[in-house]
């Protein structure tokens, strides 16, 4: 391999991988980072370049183009790319990787703009091209998904013969004392939760009204909150993966304040978070892109927010016949992400599993043609780099489970 990695995005997840990236030099000997708006990663490559023997390189890249990126990959030769743009540039971003043979990694699955879709359909059809050109595709190398399908990947390999329910918690009990912001790329988070809820139990998928199904859960370090069943994206591989191993059920459960939902139902109620283009003075506008310009923007919640986030799966199932209830997390604290790179936890959450997942792919530890799904990789060399890296995580077999 050579040890160039080529990094797309400079918004909040961007920022906390590429100061991952920098601190891991002796994998990633030259980044490029290149976005929209190239002032942003020259902030980067000026924050960073002074602790690190990386070289680092800034550019201007518009990745709905992908004959621009095709010769952005030719001019700087990365081995591999790392995506965290938007959903929407999945496609552009694969097929410039395709055309290069680049390995490729990302943190959410794609999406077209005009539908609020959640599924692999698009990227897994890439599937045998990828494998044809020899190249690796790794889908979703964030926290979740990402980081809970190689939690699962673990805790099957370790502690079951057969899975039955998964419940995978996402708590964030972080305060950033807005009275309504954001935590990641507003358009796609509002996109997310207010979305019908799904999960799938005996062979089915059930659908739910936004937030119909709520649950407290007292979460370690962090107390007790409300969650509310979401559908999220790692779901769906889960799902064709586990089910060989006897799954049940699986559900997805996100924590979210008071707040945060009234204001969250009064943009719902004007028609703020639609995403259907309306006229407004001549001029076509979506309106949850408007709504996005007058939302704080993620990466200024920083230095503001407090407190810890908790992220894990609550398994259960049996190992040589008896019942096991396994529960793995990661807390991380708010603060000492922004001491760390300059991000709050969510971002930093998400930009050091997209290290990891592109320090495997470069030191050809989880290269394999294909496109690939975080579980279906060996999960040991990337728990391990969680522990190393940042996110240390814990294991407990007695968990108090959700009914
Ligand atoms: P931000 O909005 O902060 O950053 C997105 C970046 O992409 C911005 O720098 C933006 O440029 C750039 N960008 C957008 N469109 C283009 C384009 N056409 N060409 C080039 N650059 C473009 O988002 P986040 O950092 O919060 O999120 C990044 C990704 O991470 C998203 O896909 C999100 O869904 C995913 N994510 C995944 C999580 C997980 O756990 N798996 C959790 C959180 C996020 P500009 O600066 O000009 O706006």
């Amino acid at each position: 391999m050579n040890g160039n990695l080529l990094i797309i995005g400079a918004g909040g997840v961007a920022s906390a991988a590429f100061a991952k990236c920098c601190q891991n030099s002796d994998v990633f000997k030259e980044i490029m980072i290149a976005s929209r708006t190239k002032s942003k990663c020259d902030a980067l490559v000026e924050k960073w370049r002074a602790s690190t023997p990386a070289k680092l390189h800034s550019e201007q890249v518009n990745a709905d183009n992908t004959e621009e990126l095709i010769a952005l990959i030719e001019r700087f030769h990365p081995f591999a790319v790392l995506n965290l743009a938007l959903p929407y540039q999945d496609l552009t971003i694969m097929d410039a990787c395709l055309a290069t043979k680049t390995h490729y990694i990302d943190t959410a699955n794609y999406e077209p703009l005009d539908t609020a879709k959640f599924e692999y359909k698009w990227q897994w059809d890439y599937r045998e091209r990828f494998e044809k050109a020899g190249i690796t595709a790794i889908l979703g190398s964030g926290f979740d998904p990402g980081v809970t399908g190689v939690f699962c990947a673990y805790a099957v390999k370790h502690h079951f013969d057969e899975v039955h329910y998964i419940d995978i918690l996402d708590c964030n009990g972080g305060d950033h004392g807005y009275p309504f912001a954001t935590n990641f790329n507003p358009e796609i988070n509002i996109r997310e939760v207010s979305a019908n809820g799904r999960y799938w139990e005996n062979g089915e998928w059930v659908e739910t009204a936004p937030m119909e199904i709520k649950r407290e859960y007292d979460f370690a370090e962090v107390g007790k909150k409300d969650m509310y069943l979401l559908y999220h994206e790692e779901l769906e591989s889960l799902v064709k993966n586990l089910s060989p191993k006897g799954l049940k059920r699986i559900r997805f459960f996100m924590t979210f304040g008071q707040s945060y939902l009234t204001h969250l139902k009064c943009l719902e109620n004007v028609g703020m978070t639609s995403i259907k283009p309306i006229m407004y003075e001549g001029r076509e506008i979506v309106p949850i892109q408007f709504l996005k310009a007058v939302l704080p923007d993620p990466s200024s919640l920083g230095p503001r927010t407090k407190g810890k986030t908790n992220i894990g799966c609550i398994i259960q199932g049996t190992k040589d016949g008896k019942p096991v209830n396994y529960y793995v997390y990661n807390i991380c604290d708010h603060e000492e992400c922004y001491k760390e790179v300059g991000t709050q936890a969510i971002s930093y959450t998400t930009g050091v599993p997209a290290m990891i997942g592109a320090m495997l792919v470069m030191n050809g530890t989880w290269t394999k043609p294909g496109v690939h799904n975080t579980e279906d990789l060996e999960p040991e060399p990337f728990m391990e780099a969680l522990n190393k890296w940042g996110l240390p995580w814990k294991e407990c077999f007695s968990p108090d489970l959700v009914d």
